[in-house]
Parts: structure tokens; sequence; C-alpha cells
């Protein structure tokens, strides 16, 4: 029973980028009891599987409690803060020192808070002066990042989480929101129930989302452009676009149009390049011409694709042409897959960005370089991660610093990466667990990082909407704050005046600062008016909307329904994608196509979820789902295992035959690793192909074969 002397704490789940509101309140032994927030827009009061199973995951099982160092016999030792901090910041210097900045990386986490964020960005991209900052992120919404960029001029969502209450259409694209959104989903399915509002699943697989639609659309992988392509015609050709929107707010029709008509110029020609039946396609096309409101949600579908970004523009073409955009009830609308991957996105947690969604241009270099007294500013990108853990495998990168991430788990062609690891000279983990797959590829010094619960600052959820998320546990053993760990390596770099941070307050201040200065109406990326709020204020503010435009005291709610788009002329951008077409072939060897995703109750490599009961009982062992036909073919009995190959890997897997899966097609949960179960790290199934303009890997597609084990 919880002592109702020790009262609730408002903060945010830690889990996906719903970022829904929850209340905890502390049982005075470890634990806490855990409700929804009402008062916070993004749930208001509601909580999936996964949030309302939290107070059973709060446990200090496996958990790092002090800093340890590989010592000369090759064990884990404990070892004093101080000293850890000096071997680090010692080891970081030496080999900056010897072979330059581009030598020392860090690789980042949306599981991180805007301001642990912040304070990394800031000594590597300007203290250090490399710009090999990458975060998990690239592997979840890159492709949105850069698909936002190219047709609005920065990255952001134009809509909000109430559209989806208002729409009548909802066109789902790559996501199942049913298990990895699941109270935005629950927002749907109401308004589904209550407004009558119809719903267009696009996904080659069948899955708990798909039940509800109204539509479904079991496309071939990889052919999204080609649907939204062959949308983009049709609605051109029936007079179905809003002319005026286009002419007056919006550039590059007619290219993005040639493009669009040479891809699939008609139902028949979408039909072909989709798999679709011209019936289905004539359906969706007719569905989404005759409702105004309609808002085309995306996930990873989308973003996980050597083609992602032309995937995430040919969605956006759609909505641009139709005015269909920051109206109530009308947007595109991308489905963040971390608790704080915008955030992350913010400060310039991504590689190709500076801070405050600044870029690697001269006048934005030199005003970041001012505003950190920066001595040694980055001054061109950094490496992407599939890139950065590339060059770490040829030698080229020597030290690591991982925060709050698995890569050896979660990378694509994850083999390849553990390996790399185990080159490195230096490899430093801020961690909260004792044992995870990347921790056993060699860690140098692991460093105990506050965990959800203990940790104190901000995210930014879907919605551009930044919460607090607020400490109600004590900090276990010796585990300090990223943002403190990151500082004090920085003083010992000699960097001390610009790291003696107190508090996240003064760190978000700093951020909100760096986000208005010398702001003169050319960025619309501002909260410089949240740079003056008190540590009070910080630590009782409420969830707030970003950015502000320019000169606003109030944040904008929806953007670009009057055009004024973030570009140099104000207008939004058509792209013309490129055609379609999947990195590799599926041959004789590898006749499959291995898709890889989440299931409902774990989040990532489980070591929070995995310590839930309830959680595991949902599907308790990792499983690869094949199709009735694939099975027969194959020799695969339902509940036998069954040995999965690519050309980067192998895993043995329990087979789950299920008609929702296309034929040619296997689907694998990401979440198992070797830390929990010994053969099924499916990442190291996944090829390391990534997107052009975002880095993103492709994870959907991997040719695969598989046979009885
Ligand atoms: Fe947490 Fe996402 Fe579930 Fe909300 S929907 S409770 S943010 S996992």
């Amino acid at each position: 029973a919880v002592d109702p002397a020790l009262k609730a704490t408002s903060t945010t789940c830690p889990y996906c980028g719903v970022g829904c509101g929850v209340l905890a309140t502390p049982d005075g032994s470890g634990g806490a009891a855990i409700s929804g927030d009402p008062s916070h827009p993004a749930n208001l009061g509601r909580l999936c599987s996964k949030g309302s199973a939290l107070g059973e995951t709060l446990g200090l099982e496996d958990r790092l409690l002090y800093p340890m160092i590989r010592c000369s016999s090759g064990a884990m030792e404990q070892i004093a803060w101080s000293d850890a901090l000096d071997h680090v910041a010692h080891r970081f210097a030496h080999i900056v020192a010897r072979d330059g900045p581009g030598a020392v990386a860090f690789y980042l986490s949306g599981q991180l808070l805007t301001e642990d964020y912040y304070v990394a960005n800031k000594l590597m991209k300007g203290f250090i002066g490399s710009a090999n900052v990458d975060t998990n992120s690239r592997l979840c919404m890159a492709s949105s990042v850069a698909g936002h960029r190219r047709a609005f001029g920065a990255d952001t969502v134009p809509g909000l989480y109430e559209d989806l209450d208002q729409a009548d259409l909802l066109i789902l694209v790559g996501s199942n929101a049913a298990w990895c959104h699941p109270v935005l989903y629950q927002r749907m399915i109401a308004n589904k129930q209550r407004r009558g509002a119809r719903m267009v699943v696009i996904d080659p697989r069948k899955t708990d989302t798909s039940e509800d639609a109204d539509l479904f659309l079991g496309v071939k992988p990889g052919s999204d452009t080609a649907l939204f392509s062959g949308l983009l015609v049709y609605l051109a050709d029936n007079e179905l676009i809003d002319r005026d929107y286009i002419a007056r707010y919006t550039a590059g029709f007619d290219e993005a149009l040639v493009r669009a008509r040479a891809i699939a110029g008609s139902v028949a020609a979408t039909a072909l390049a989709t798999g679709l039946s011209e019936q289905d396609v004539a359906a969706f096309f007719q569905m989404f011409a005759a409702t105004p409101r309609v808002v085309t949600l995306y996930s990873q579908g989308v973003n996980q694709s050597a083609q992602g970004t032309d995937k995430v523009n040919a969605i956006l073409n759609c909505h641009l042409a139709t005015g269909r955009i920051g109206k109530i009830g009308a947007s595109p609308f991308s489905l963040t897959g971390q608790p704080n991957a915008m955030g992350g996105r913010e400060v310039g947690g991504l590689a190709n960005q500076l801070a405050a969604h600044m870029n690697f241009t001269p006048p934005d270099i030199d005003r970041v370089r001012r505003f950190w007294k920066a001595p040694r500013i980055a001054t061109h990108e950094g490496l992407k991660a599939v890139q950065m853990f590339e060059a770490i495998g040829r030698g080229e990168i020597k030290a690591l610093w991982v925060m709050g991430t698995n890569p050896a788990v979660s990378l694509p062609d994850a083999d390849a990466a553990r390996d790399a690891l185990k080159k490195l000279e230096l490899l430093v983990i801020s961690e909260n667990v004792l044992s995870n797959d990347t921790v056993g590829a060699g860690a140098h010094v692991l460093l105990p990082a506050l965990a959800w619960g203990e940790k104190s600052g901000t995210v930014t959820n879907s919605e551009r909407r930044i919460s607090r998320q607020r400490a109600f546990l004590a900090a276990p053993g010796e585990a300090r704050p990223d943002w403190w760990i990151i500082g004090e390596v920085a003083k010992r770099l000699g960097f001390g005046a610009a790291f003696d941070y107190k508090s996240a307050a003064a760190i978000f201040r700093e951020h909100a600062a760096l986000s208005s200065f010398e702001n003169n109406g050319s960025r619309d990326f501002d909260i410089g008016a949240l740079s003056s709020v008190s540590d009070e204020g910080f630590d009782g503010m409420s969830p707030i909307l970003w950015p502000f435009r320019f000169g606003d005291i109030e944040p904008s709610e929806r953007f670009f329904s009057g055009g004024d788009f973030f570009t140099n002329d104000r207008k939004g951008r058509f792209v013309a994608p490129e055609r379609p077409v999947l990195r590799t072939e599926t041959h004789e060897g590898r006749p499959l196509r291995l898709n890889t995703g989440r299931i409902r109750d774990q989040w990532h490599t489980m070591t929070r979820t995995g310590m839930s009961p309830r959680l595991g009982a949902h599907l308790p062992e990792p499983f690869i789902e094949v199709h009735p036909d694939d099975a027969a073919r194959y020799g695969l009995a339902d509940g036998s295992f069954a040995r999965v190959t690519t050309d980067h890997g192998q895993c043995t897997l329990r087979v789950v035959v299920s008609p929702r899966q296309q034929r040619g097609m296997l689907f694998a949960p990401i979440h198992w690793s070797e830390a929990n179960s010994s053969s099924a790290r499916v990442g190291s199934l996944v090829a390391p192909f990534t997107d052009p303009f975002s880095g993103q890997p492709e994870a959907k597609a991997t040719p695969a074969s598989i046979a009885p084990y």
C-alpha cells in the first residue's frame, strides 16, 4: 500500500514517442504506484500496457551502481568517480591529440533527456571539434527528419494529436500503432466509434492495427513511394488538387508530378507497382480525394528504408497538393518512435545538425561558436550511425562513448557492429544496467547513469510538446545524471567554464537562449521565451508546444495551412522521388524478405520491460512469423524452431505460422539479445543499407532464407 503522505510526481513515460503523462507515487521502498496523468494533453490519463507496468520495472536488479574500469586482468573493477572521470578525459585527450578529433565519437540515445543531449553535443561539436555525435534516433526517425527538411525547410510536424480526434480519414503507413503507439491509437479508434472516421492501413503485414481498418492495403515491400506517386497523379488528373494553395505557397509541383507519372502514372500502373488490386488502389485514391479532413500517419515502415526519405516526401507531396496540411484534422503526421527523439533533434543530436535546428552552414557555425565561446567548433557534418560503426570497424575511430543505448543489438549488421566495438582503444559506456550486449563487447569504462524515475529534465513528444520528466526516487548507489557525467569530463578536458552547470534547469535555459541568439527573424525554431525560466518555473513547467514563431510569446499550434514554410522563400517544396527499388534482389539462396519490428509489450532491448512478468507473458519468446504456404514449402511446423539466415548473420527462432504474413516475407521482433536469449539477436540479420539523404538503415526487407532447425 502506498503511504498517502508520499505525493504523486507528475512525469512522462520513458517508452514511445506518444509521451504520455504519468503520475508516480513512491512507496517509500524504491517502488512506486503508477497511473496516467489526466491533465497531460498527450494521453488525458490513459496508459498502455507498457506504461501501466512501469511500477514493476523499478528494481535494482542488474543495476550498474558504481563506476567500473577494466583492469589488466580483464575483469571489471569498481573505481572512484574522480578516477573514472580522470581516466576518460585523459584517454580522450590523448587520442584527440594523437589522431585528431575525427578519431573520437559519441553515440547517444532517444532515451536521454534534452539536457543530456545538449551537453554531449556541446562538448563534442563545440569543444572537442568533431561532429561525430549520432544517436539511435538515426535508426528510428532520420528519414522523417530529412523528408521534413526537404519539404518544409525544417524538421517539424505540422499537426497535433487533436487532429487524430478530428480527422474523417486516418491513413496509417508502415505503422502498427495499435502496438507501437497504443494511446494515440486509442484516440483514433475513439474517433472511428464516435464520429465514424474511416481508417486505411498500408503495410506489407497484417497487424492488430489492420484488424480495425476499413481498407487494408498489403503493399509489396518498398513500394510506398509508388502508391503515393500514383495518388498524386490521380489527384492532378482529376482536378482534385488545390491549385490556389500550390500556386501561392509551394514550389516544384510540376517536376514532382512528372516524376510521379513516370513511377505510377495510372491506377493500373500503381496496382502493378504495389502488388495491390486496381479496385483497392482506386478505392484508396477515391477515399483520399473525397475526404478533406485526412491525417496520414507514418512510422518505421516508411522511415526504416534505404529510400525512406523519398517515401516521406511522396506522402508529403499529396498533402501539399491538396493543401491538407496544418488544418484541423488534416495533416501529415510522423509518429516518433522514442520518448525524446524530437528533443534530441532540437539540440543537434544528429551528426548532420548543430544545435537549435541550426546547420553546418558558415553563418550557423559562427553563431553557435560565438554563443558557446567554443574554441574548436566542428565545421562539417560527422558520421551517421551506420557509417560511424563502419569507421570504428576500419580502425578510424579509436574512442567511443555510448550513452543509454545498446548498439550491439540494435544496429543493422549487429555482429559487425559488435566486432567493431572490440577494436576500440577506448569504449566508455554510460548505462543503467550492468550487463547488456554492448557492455559485453568489451567496455573499458562503465559509468552509472540515473534511470527513469531518478533523473530530471525535459523530453519532446511526437506533436512537439515539451514535457518534464521528473525524479521521484532517490539516486541509487553512485549513479549520476548524464549531463553531470559529461560536464565533469569536459572540465577535466579543460573546458570547465563552459560546463559548470548546477542543474538541468540551467542547461534548459542555455538551450532556449541559443535558439534565439542573434535571431532577427531568419530562424523559426526559437524558444527564447523560455530562456529566463526560473528553477521553480522549470520545476513546475507544464507541457508546452514548441517552437514559437519568431517574436511570439505563445507557441504556434499548427503550421503551414497558410504557407509560411521554414524555407528561405517561405514556400513548401514538392520533391520528385526516385523510382522505388529495393537495394538487393532476392535470389535462389535468399528467396524471402525479412521484416523486423516491435511487439506490443516490450521496449527496445528489454532492459526495463523485461523486468515485468506481466509484460513478458504477452509474447514470451523470440519468434519468426511465416506465411502458411511458405511454412509448407520450407517444411516448417508451427511451434518448431527454424534457422533464419541472411548474408549478415543467423538466428534460431520459434516458428509462428500466420496468414497475417505476406507470402515471401518473414517477420521477427527486435527485442531479444544475447543478454536475454542466446540466439535471437535479430539485428545481426539486417542489412546495413542506408538512405542517401537520411542515413537511416533499411530494416524491413533483407533477403533471407529459412530452414528447419
Ligand atoms: Fe508509454 Fe507510449 Fe504507452 Fe504512452 S503509449 S504509456 S508513452 S509506451
